[in-house]
Parts: C-alpha cells; structure tokens; sequence
C-alpha cells in the first residue's frame, strides 16, 4: 500500500521573484519502507520534507497521503492528520531546554485521558532508545546523542505511521550518528516507514531507497543494493 503518493509536486516561495524550490516531483512511498533524500545544501529536501510532513503545502501538483488528498484538507484537518500520523526529528533536536527527558517525551500527550498509561507509554519509549537510566535529567544536561534519541522517542509517542528525519546525525559524532540510525532501522523493522534527509551517502545507504534531488527536481530514485545494517556496538572495540 502506497503511504505516499505525489505526482507533478511544486512549491514555489515569493510572488514577484519566484523561487523554484520543488519543480514537478512524482513519486510514491510504500508503507514500511525505508527512504533516503539526497541532495546538495539549497536543493529543495527541506522544502520536500516539510510538504510531506503536511508542515506546508504545494503550490501545485497532487499529493495523496494514505489515499487522502490533502489539498482537500483544512489546516485543522492537516493538523490533525500531522499529530496522528507523522513524527518528526531535527537535526538541532527542538527539546525544551531546563526540562526533564520524561517530561520532553510526554509532551504530545498533554491532552490524552489516560495518564497513567501515558506515563507507561513514555517509559517503555525511553527504554527503546536506551534512555532508561536518563528519565530526571534535564535535557541540557545529557550528550548531544542522548538528546537526538530523546526527539526520536518525543517523535514516536503518537505511534506515528510515518517518521520523518531531516539530517538527524547533522550536529553529532560519528558513533552517536551510528546509534541514531541503528534506532531508525530498528523503527523500520517493527513497520514504521521511516523518511531520512542527509547529505551524506554512507548514511544514505543505511535505506532500503535512495531519492536524489538537484536545484528542485527528483533526479534519481534508486534501490540500494546492499543495505547497509549498523550497529553501535561494532564501533565500541
Ligand atoms: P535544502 O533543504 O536542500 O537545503 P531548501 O528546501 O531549504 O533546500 O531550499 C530550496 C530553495 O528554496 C533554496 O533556493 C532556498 O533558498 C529556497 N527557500 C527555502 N525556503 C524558502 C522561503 N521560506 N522563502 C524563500 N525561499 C526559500
């Protein structure tokens, strides 16, 4: 089943001076899997995350999302839909600062019924990400690692269908970045579909597919043929 379906997607930024940031992109995602965007610094993936994201629309072009065309939707709808269906992880973490990793990750869930299962829910989500032993910290007291894993963990709270992560090992070390994508494979395996933006192509080839754009157009979208598994622990020798 397609959770993704875009075809001739634009998005274009100003009235007068035009900005071509997305020109006519045509693609589709199937549920489960696992791909990567390509593309030089100013080549469109921001713009293309956020449109897929539902965080912005195209300016033309039809984009389904699970069979839905979201042009039909208000931006209550498309909220909605977003906070249901999507999680998002940045490359500058977005966490609240002078607040505990506990609280960070139940922030979504502000508005569920159930506390008590809400808090459940976040402590086996912090186990997932290996953050058992970092529930009271604040996050400006943990690495640069511990906060991207704790965005993952806020990102999954929702058990959203889609993960979307723009350049998530961007600001961290290489053995950080590594468990970072260990988490996003394993998030795969259990069925998430999971959307990775880099500029890196060893990173890339941690996918199942990879999607290049150059000045707004899809260039190439490709298999990878050997799909690289890692696994922090090969680096701790
Ligand atoms: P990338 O994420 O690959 O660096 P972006 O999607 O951020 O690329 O940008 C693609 C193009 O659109 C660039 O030329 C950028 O300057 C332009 N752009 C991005 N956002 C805006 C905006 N809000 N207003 C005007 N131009 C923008």
């Amino acid at each position: 089943m397609n959770i993704i379906e875009i075809k001739n997607l634009s998005r274009t930024y100003g009235d007068e001076v035009k900005t071509y940031a997305l020109i006519n992109a045509s693609f589709s995602i199937q549920k489960g899997e696992f791909v990567a965007i390509m593309g030089p610094s100013g080549s469109g993936k921001s713009t293309l995350m956020h449109v897929l994201g539902l965080l912005d629309r195209a300016t033309s072009g039809t984009y389904l999302f699970e069979n839905r065309d979201v042009s039909t939707l208000n931006d209550n709808e498309l909220a909605v839909l977003r906070n249901e269906e999507i999680g998002f992880v940045f490359q500058a973490f977005n966490l609240l600062p002078r607040t505990t990793v506990f609280k960070n990750v139940a922030l979504p869930l502000i508005y569920a019924r159930d506390k008590s299962e809400g808090n459940k829910r976040v402590r086996d989500i912090l186990e997932k990400v290996n953050l058992s032993h970092r529930l009271g910290y604040l996050t400006n007291q943990i690495s640069g690692g511990e906060k991207q894993r704790v965005a993952i963990a806020r990102a999954l709270i929702n058990n959203p269908s889609v993960v979307f992560a723009d350049e998530p090992t961007g600001n961290l070390d290489s053995k950080s970045g590594v468990q970072v994508i260990e988490i996003l494979q394993k998030l795969n395996d259990e069925g998430h579909t999971i959307i990775l933006v880099t500029h890196e192509t060893e990173t890339a080839e941690c996918a199942d597919r990879v999607i290049n754009i150059v000045d707004g157009k899809i260039v190439s979208d490709k298999r990878v043929k050997s799909k690289k598994r890692v696994s922090a622990n090969d680096l701790i020798k």
